[in-house]
């Protein structure tokens, strides 16, 4: 039978793999039997999750990274592909949050975050996307995106829930765009996962309210996105192009 969840003989680059979701993605591709380039710019953090990818028998090359600076971008996926092959997986994870009433926000937050959630994303698929075409390579791109930016909406996260719905729009225009070259551009849409970054936030008293809403009775961990990860990297997805997949627990159906 067709291996399909297999990842052996491909290339992948994880952006925003120095915590959080991207560690765990990395880790994931890896696991499946991808070689991975890990980018951001916490380089110290990248070095040691290449090292713990490697005590578990897979190859992860840690890269520094700025998704916001189409030099860093260029100069990134060059040494990827030198050292790893051409890349067939992007992961397009990186993103930082925003707070505060769209009213109150400072320009320089809105740019920060359309900058780095949504230009990056797009400075990333159009330089790992040419170099699939060239290579012939039948690609795989996965966004991140949120439930926040497919059909909710929550106050006081102005700047990133745009960034989110671009990325859907993102995720449309370049499906359609690159489907006659094979390459497949899928997004996903998490709901709460509990990283690092959020964990004190979603044990408060105020997260467990939320926690409560949540159908499927608890928040996300980063492992319940591996199966929609390693369908959308692998040959399981080939004929997935276009899509958006919520992995909320039932978050974004509920009404109370
Ligand atoms: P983290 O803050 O743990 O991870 C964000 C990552 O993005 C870090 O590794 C950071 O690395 C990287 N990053 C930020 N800016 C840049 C940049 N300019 N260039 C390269 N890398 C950058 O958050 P999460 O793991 O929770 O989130 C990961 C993604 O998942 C984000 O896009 C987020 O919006 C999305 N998401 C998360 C949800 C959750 O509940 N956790 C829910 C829905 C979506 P460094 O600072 O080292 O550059």
């Amino acid at each position: 039978m067709e291996k399909l969840f297999d990842l052996d003989g491909q290339v992948a680059i994880v952006t925003g793999a120095s915590s959080g979701l991207g560690a765990h993605f990395a880790e994931t591709l890896a696991k499946a039997g991808a070689k991975v380039a890990i980018g951001a710019r916490r380089v110290d953090r990248l070095a040691a999750l290449a090292e713990q990818i490697a005590d578990s028998d897979g190859r992860a090359l840690p890269i520094e990274l700025d998704v916001t600076d189409a030099g860093s971008v260029a100069e990134a996926i060059r040494i990827a592909e030198e050292e790893l092959g051409p890349i067939s997986v992007l992961v397009n994870n990186a993103g930082i949050p925003s707070a505060g009433r769209a009213i109150e926000m400072p320009e320089d937050e809105w740019d920060r975050v359309l900058d780095t959630n949504l230009k990056g994303a797009w400075l990333m698929a159009r330089e790992v996307g040419r170099h699939m075409v060239e290579h012939e390579t039948a690609g795989r791109i996965v966004n991140i995106s949120s439930i926040i930016g497919v059909g909710t909406a929550a106050k006081r996260v102005l700047a990133y829930s745009v960034s989110k719905a671009g990325l859907v729009s993102l995720t449309k225009t370049m499906a359609l765009e690159l489907a006659g070259n094979g390459i497949c551009v899928n997004a996903i849409a998490p709901g709460y996962i509990e990283t690092e970054l959020n964990s004190d936030f979603l044990q408060s008293p105020a997260g467990q309210r939320i926690a409560t809403r949540v159908p499927i009775g608890r928040f996300g961990e980063t492992g319940d996105l591996d199966g929609v990860l390693l369908l959308l990297a692998g040959p399981a997805a080939r004929y997935i192009t276009g899509s958006v997949f919520t992995v909320d627990g039932g978050l974004s159906l509920s009404t109370l």
